[in-house]
């Protein structure tokens, strides 16, 4: 029953051959320009599927302009026109133009132009029913591609064998082919390929009532083919999805699909091709069982110039109806025929039109009251029926789960190459952790160097300004000292008194009591003077028993009181012995003072030092302040 539908839809499936999928290439739109622009035949694949009637004026109207053409570019012009023909309906040109182009073709042909003519013959034998012609040709199309590494000629040769496989019935080897097909085209993750067959797909769940998927997968084709704007394939997929929802018995949508095909199909001045739409309209209207206006649609859609094997198929329809409506002679009549143009066709020797037309043949016994006959025809038609589908839903179930297995593996390759894509992330951050913590280390090494050698640095310094024995500054320093303050002294007003200390008798001290009291002696005169002195003050050791002290902002009277006190403090102190005998000690001191005077540190020396040789020279024990002795 679903022979001659099946026809049809390999007509336009294997239309899908003819045009290899490059479809990227973008065509100029609808105008004039495209008629007149220079043409360039192997990168016309997507204009021509878009524009296939503007695309044939431009190919008619280079050929007239052109004055000779090369041998390939003929072969090309006529491959491109045979293709335009093809999508355009129209039938006989396509016939003629393939014929045309076969008849030029040399061992020299590009194998591009050669399998996709070998293709288009093969489609041509379907149309006429030759069914081993054309897989004769597809195989041959097959191995051209093949060899030549055209691999979406390839796939798409592969699909249409299966289609023709499954309109011959062999339901499992067309699955299989189809499915190599399907496996190809996910590998090449070819959008229009994937689409072309995804409607094949549409078409044989179609066939296997398995019709929730068979809209499923139109639906996916419709979708792209709308994406590309490619007419005769938004016409096909409308019509195989109009054909399932028939098949599904959902009579309103089916009605609705035919109606919208019919106006699809206006891009091709074609008128014949309304017939399509009559005839998917009078089968539906059949099969919903109303059966006055199915015989009205059905018989109209007969004087349409329709295919023999579509009229066959309208004409079982109309038996049906005329049973119902209790018309037998007429129906055993139009039986008749429909056994005539079926067995035109040898290829067609399948189980399912032959159960058809027993399953109407018991129906006919039933009405006409031959119960016996109806009852063993019945039978039969049972009997095969069952044989048949089961044995095709074995393969159907494996194929559909060997599908999903070859997606899941495909998914599941991509999904191992990004796990290595994330591994290899972790360890590149691995790495950066390292380096960071690295460069940090690194930092923390040579800032802890610097501190140290920072640290060494500041003890020198210090240990090089110091004197080690009392502890206190050491000549050196307090000069430097000394001289740095009278150069920063901006306000020359501001006062500033030097103190000099040298201890009474101290070579003596050395020779009674040794040395080492001589040391002690030392120290302990430093550290009784810097308790009389000022944080702000410096007293260095700058000789043997000599102390020189700096006391800024310090003028001559207030020295005199620190002097004095300092010489009362080292005469209070009791100085021990190794033989713990205690012993009194006096030092002599000469101060300076600036007193306005704009004075360096040499002079305040010598000045101080004038003044503690006068406190010598008087006596020792005492204070003299320099102004006094020279203002005397
Ligand atoms: P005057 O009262 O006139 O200052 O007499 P003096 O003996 O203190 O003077 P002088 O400058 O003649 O003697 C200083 C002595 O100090 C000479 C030297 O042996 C001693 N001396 C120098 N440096 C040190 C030192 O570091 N330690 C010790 N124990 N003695 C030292
Ligand atoms: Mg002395
Ligand atoms: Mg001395």
């Amino acid at each position: 029953m679903r022979q001659l539908l099946k026809v049809l839809l390999s007509f336009l499936i294997s239309s899908v051959i003819v045009f290899s999928a490059n479809s990227a290439n973008s065509a100029n739109s609808a105008n004039s320009d495209i008629i007149q622009s220079p043409i360039n035949f192997v990168t016309m694949d997507d204009e021509i599927h878009r524009e296939p009637w503007l695309s044939y004026l431009k190919l008619l109207e280079y050929k007239k302009s052109a004055l000779a053409m090369s041998e390939s570019d003929a072969l090309w012009w006529l491959l491109r026109k045979a293709e335009t023909e093809h999508l355009l309906y129209f039938k006989d040109d396509f016939a003629k133009t393939v014929q045309q182009a076969q008849s030029k073709v040399t061992e020299q042909t590009p194998e591009e132009i050669a399998s996709k003519l070998n293709v288009f013959s093969g489609m041509l034998a379907t149309i006429n029913g030759d069914y081993a012609i054309s897989i004769n040709f597809f195989n041959k199309a097959l191995s051209q591609a093949k060899s030549a590494g055209l691999n979406i000629i390839y796939i798409m040769g592969k699909q249409e064998l299966a289609y023709s496989r499954s309109l011959t019935e062999s339901y499992d080897t067309s699955l299989i082919e189809l499915q190599g097909a399907y496996v190809e085209a996910f590998a090449l993750e070819d959008t229009f390929l994937l689409a072309t067959i995804n409607e094949t797909y549409g078409a044989i769940y179609g066939y296997m009532g398995e019709y929730e998927q068979s809209v499923e997968y139109y639906k996916k084709a419709l979708d792209i083919y709308e994406q590309l704007g490619y007419q005769y394939h938004i016409a096909e997929a409308i019509f195989g999805l109009a054909s399932t929802y028939r098949y599904w018995k959902k009579y309103e949508l089916a009605t609705a699909q035919f109606e919208l095909y019919d106006k699809k199909i206006s891009y091709t001045p074609n008128k014949d091709l309304s017939f399509y739409a009559a005839y998917g309209l009078g089968m539906t209207l059949a099969e919903k069982g109303d059966c006055l206006k199915a015989i009205e649609v059905i018989d109209s859609a007969l004087k349409l110039n329709g295919m023999v094997d579509y009229n066959g198929e309208l004409l079982k329809r109309k038996t049906v109806c005329l049973i119902t409506l209790g018309q037998l002679i007429e129906a055993e009549k139009q039986l008749e025929k429909v056994k005539e143009i079926f067995g035109g066709f040898p290829e067609l020797d399948g189980p399912t039109w032959k159960l058809e037309i027993i399953k109407i043949e018991s129906e006919l016994e039933h009405a006409k009251g031959n119960e016996r006959a109806a009852y063993l025809l019945a039978k039969d038609y049972y009997q095969k029926y069952t044989k048949s589908t089961a044995r095709f839903d074995r393969v159907r179930t494996a194929m559909e789960i060997e599908r999903k297995d070859v997606e899941i593996s495909l998914l599941q390759q991509k999904a191992e190459v990004q796990l290595l894509q994330v591994e290899q992330q972790n360890q590149r951050n691995i790495l950066q952790r390292y380096i960071i913590f690295f460069v940090v280390f690194l930092i923390l090494v040579v800032l802890v160097l610097l501190f140290v050698q920072n640290n060494y640095t500041r003890k020198i310094y210090a240990l090089s300004i110091k004197d080690p024995l009392s502890n206190l500054y050491n000549r050196r320093y307090i000069f430097d000292y000394l001289d740095k303050l009278l150069a920063r002294q901006v306000d020359k007003k501001s006062e500033l008194s030097v103190m000099m200390v040298d201890i009474d008798d101290f070579k003596e001290l050395n020779n009674k009591y040794g040395h080492p009291f001589g040391d002690y002696v030392i120290e302990k005169i430093g550290e009784i003077g810097q308790a009389i002195l000022r944080n702000d003050d410096v007293m260095a050791r700058i000789g043997g028993e000599e102390y020189l002290c700096v006391l800024p902002r310090i003028e001559a009277q207030q020295c005199l009181l620190i002097a004095q006190r300092f010489l009362k403090n080292v005469n209070q102190y009791k100085f021990t012995t190794e033989n713990g005998m205690t012993l009194s000690i006096t030092v002599s001191i000469g101060i300076t003072s600036l007193s306005g005077a704009p004075l360096d540190g040499p002079t305040l020396y010598t000045q101080a030092d004038e003044a503690l040789y006068h406190s010598k020279q008087q006596g020792k024990n005492q204070v003299t302040v320099y102004h006094e002795i020279t203002d005397s």
